[in-house]
C-alpha cells in the first residue's frame, strides 16, 4: 500500500473518537424518515468543518445534502443514510426487550453507521486528495428516508447523481462481505376508499362500506399471488380502518402496498394490476378508490468491475480486533435469536474450494464475523433499495460489514440493542477505512471508471435511467414504512 493511501486509512483512526461520537448521537435521536433535522445538522456542520462545500437542500428535501471536496475527474460519490424505524425503540447493550421509550423510534436498520461510515471514507479521501495532489472530486451524499420514503429515488429524479462517475455505499451487518445481491424494483401506493356511512341496523341499505372494499381488494389480491411470478411479491398494512363502532357503516378505509420484482417493469405490471384489483373492488362494492402514488425504486445494477475493487481493500486493510467485552456482548445477544437464518451460511455454501470452505465454517460458530468473506455469487435478493436508483445513473458498488453478532435478524430490537456498542464502533470504521481504501485506488488508476461504465452500460443494454417517480410526485413524510 503506497503510504498516502495509508496515511488517508489511519486518518480514519485518528478521527475515530469524533466519528465514534456522531454515529452514537445519531443512535441517541433516532429520527424517522423526512424527520432526520438533528441528524442532517450534524452531518452538514462536520462537513463544513472539516473542508467540504455543503449543499443543502438537494431535489427540494430539507434533509437532502452534499459535501464536495477536489476538483476535475474521476468524481467519486459516498452515499450516507442516516435514518431510524418506528416502534424499535431499545435500551443500548441489554439482552431483553426494552424500550428506551415505548413506541419510539430506534436504529433497526444500523443507518447511524451507515451514515457516518460513509462520511468517514469522504473524510480519509479528502486527506489523500490533499497530500497526493492528484485530480479527482469526492462528494458525501446525506440520503434522508431510505426506510420507506425512496429519498435517493427522488435525488435521482431530479439529477442530483448525475455528474458523479461512480459511487460507493455500504450497510452494517454481520458479514464482512462485498454486496453481490441485486435489490428488488418496487412500487408503494395508498389506496383510499370513500364510501357512505349510514346506521348499520337501521338504514343498512343507504350504507355503502369502504372497509368492505377494501377487504375484497386484499382478497383480490389473494388470488392474485397464485398468478404472478414466483419471485414478485406483494405486502400490505391497513392504515384507517375506518372507525371502531360496528355499528356504523365505515365511509373511509384505506391501505399501503407495496409490490415488489427483480425488474422495474415487471414491478410496474405488477403495480397495474393490483390497481386493476382496487378498482374492481370499488366497483364491487359501489364505493370509490383514490390511488395515491407513494414512491418507487429500481432494482440495482450491480458492477463487478467496482466490487473487485473493493474486495480488494476488503481483503488488504486488517478487519478489526474485537475485545472480550465485545465477544461477551455478541454471545449474551445472540442467545436470544434462536434459529436466525444467517447470511454468512448462506455465502459459505458458495465457496467451491472445500479447504476454504472449512476455514469459514469453523467461524461459523464465532459470535462475531470477522473474517473477510471470498468475492461471493452474484445473486437475487427480496429487499430492496433506493441506491438502485443511484446504480442506474452511475457504476454503484456496495459492502456488507460485520458491525453486529453473527446471525443478528435487521430490523430488530437486537440489532438496535448493539448500534453503539463496540462492535458497532469497530466495525462503522473498518467500513469507511475499505471504501476510502477502494476510492483512493480509483483516483490513482482512473481506467477502472472507464471499465465500470461499460460494464454498467451492458448490464442496463444501454437503457438510459428513467425514474419510476413521476415529476409530480413529493416525497411522502409520513410514519409508513
Ligand atoms: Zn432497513
Ligand atoms: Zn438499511
Amino acid at each position: 500500500m503506497s503510504t498516502n493511501k495509508e496515511q488517508a486509512i489511519t486518518f480514519i483512526d485518528e478521527k475515530g473518537e469524533m466519528l465514534t461520537g456522531m454515529s452514537d448521537f445519531l443512535w441517541d435521536h433516532p429520527e424517522i424518515g423526512y424527520h432526520e433535522t438533528k441528524a442532517a445538522k450534524l452531518f452538514c456542520d462536520t462537513l463544513q468543518q472539516e473542508g467540504f462545500t455543503v449543499e443543502r437542500p438537494l431535489a427540494g428535501i430539507p434533509t437532502a445534502f452534499s459535501g464536495t471536496f477536489g476538483s476535475g475527474a474521476p468524481i467519486i460519490g459516498f452515499l450516507g443514510e442516516f435514518d431510524a424505524l418506528p416502534g424499535l425503540s431499545q435500551v443500548s447493550e441489554c439482552p431483553e426487550k426494552k424500550a428506551v421509550e415505548v413506541g419510539g423510534a430506534g436504529r433497526g436498520c444500523g443507518h447511524n453507521l451507515l451514515g457516518v461510515g460513509s462520511l468517514a471514507a469522504a473524510i480519509a479521501v479528502k486527506h489523500y486528495l490533499e497530500q497526493s495532489g492528484l485530480p479527482g472530486t469526492v462528494k458525501f451524499f446525506g440520503c434522508p428516508a431510505e426506510e420507506g420514503g425512496a429519498g435517493k429515488g427522488f435525488m435521482a429524479r431530479d439529477g442530483v447523481f448525475d455528474e458523479l462517475d461512480i459511487a460507493f455505499s455500504w450497510h452494517p451487518g454481520e458479514v464482512n462481505s462485498v454486496a453481490c445481491e441485486s435489490t428488488m424494483a418496487n412500487y408503494q401506493a395508498c389506496y383510499h376508499f370513500y364510501g357512505v356511512s349510514s346506521h348499520a341496523a337501521m338504514s343498512p341499505e343507504l350504507g355503502r362500506s369502504a372497509l368492505d372494499a377494501l377487504e375484497l381488494m386484499n382478497t383480490g389480491v389473494q388470488y392474485l399471488r397464485e398468478h404472478m411470478p414466483m419471485d414478485n411479491r406483494v405486502h400490505y398494512a391497513i392504515t384507517n380502518t375506518g372507525g371502531t363502532l360496528p355499528g356504523v357503516v365505515q365511509p373511509y378505509a384505506e391501505g399501503l402496498y407495496l409490490m415488489r420484482a427483480p425488474q422495474l417493469g415487471q414491478a410496474k405490471d405488477l403495480y397495474e394490476r393490483v390497481n386493476r384489483i382496487a378498482n374492481g373492488a370499488a366497483m364491487m362494492t359501489d364505493t370509490r378508490v383514490e390511488i395515491e402514488f407513494v414512491k418507487a425504486c429500481s432494482n440495482t445494477v450491480m458492477n463487478t468491475n467496482l466490487l473487485q475493487v473493493l474486495q480488494r481493500n476488503l481483503e488488504q486493510i486488517s478487519v478489526p480486533e474485537f475485545s472480550k467485552e465485545d465477544f461477551a456482548l455478541a454471545k449474551a445477544m445472540r442467545a436470544t435469536q434462536k434459529g436466525s437464518a444467517s447470511y454468512f451460511d448462506e455465502l459459505v455454501l458458495d465457496v467451491t474450494d472445500p479447504e476454504e470452505q472449512e476455514k469459514l465454517s469453523q467461524n461459523s460458530n464465532s459470535d462475531i464475523h470477522n473474517v473477510v468473506m471470498p468475492f461471493p455469487m452474484e445473486r437475487q435478493g427480496f429487499a430492496s433499495s433506493d441506491v438502485g436508483d443511484v446504480s442506474w445513473v452511475c457504476p454503484v458498488a456496495q459492502l456488507n460489514i460485520a458491525t453486529m453478532p453473527a446471525g443478528t435478524a435487521m430490523h430488530s430490537w437486537q440489532e438496535v440493542a448493539v448500534g453503539k456498542s463496540g462492535i458497532a464502533h469497530k466495525g462503522m470504521l473498518y467500513a469507511g477505512k475499505v471504501l476510502a481504501g477502494a476510492a483512493i485506488d480509483v483516483l490513482r488508476d482512473p481506467a477502472v471508471v472507464e471499465r465500470a461504465k461499460q460494464e454498467k452500460l451492458k448490464r442496463t443494454k444501454s437503457q438510459v435511467y428513467c425514474a419510476p417517480i413521476p415529476k409530480e410526485v413529493k416525497p411522502k413524510i409520513s410514519e409508513g414504512i
